[in-house]
């Protein structure tokens, strides 16, 4: 019978910006709370999984986010030019009429069309069922106290999300950067 461990409270420090957004489309910070819920079988040793095994996964998949800007690389509204500038390799990144110039090393690259909550969520949850296929997750990211993003499996996104970690899981490691 399937049993439930969480773990919470793992922070993450990061700058975004929504595009079309009327005060969160400006370039501003969070300390995003991440709670992870995990369901499965216990093992003969008692375990679901192993607590300090899986902060280290969970650790491992947002260390690239923290201290970082994040940026959604799929959204339609940005344009994202490398270049080299003075000798510092940087991004141009265009937001409709607006211009931010950022140090490559100061950015993290994420799979997605927006950094709102819920597709962060979404993207954690992605990210470890990839790596645990027979376990299930739900993943919530708090923005700020109160509010938050979470995502679960249900029968709704079922085949959606199969497909998505079979694609995630053949690409690369290192999703997060790039
Ligand atoms: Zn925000």
């Amino acid at each position: 019978m399937p049993q439930r461990i969480e773990i919470k409270g793992l922070k993450v420090s990061s700058s975004h910006f929504l595009v079309g957004h009327p005060k969160c489309s400006r370039l501003h910070g969070h300390n995003y709370y991440i709670s992870v819920v995990v369901i499965g079988p216990v093992d003969k040793k008692g375990f679901i999984i192993d607590f300090s095994v899986l902060k280290k996964v969970i650790l491992d998949i947002v260390e690239p986010m923290d201290h970082r800007v994040l940026l959604p690389k799929f959204s339609p509204d940005i344009t994202y030019s490398p270049i080299e500038l003075s000798g510092c390799p940087v991004y141009y990144i265009f937001v409709r009429k607006k211009l931010y110039v950022l140090p490559v090393e100061d950015i993290c690259f994420l799979p997605i069309v927006a950094t709102t909550a819920e597709l962060l969520s979404k993207y954690l949850y992605l990210r470890l069922k990839s790596f645990y296929h027979n376990l299930e997750f739900k993943v919530s990211v708090s923005e700020t106290k109160g509010a938050s993003g979470s995502f679960e499996l249900d029968d709704d996104n079922m085949a959606e999300i199969l497909g998505l970690v079979r694609t995630l899981k053949s690409k690369t490691k290192g999703v997060a950067t790039s």
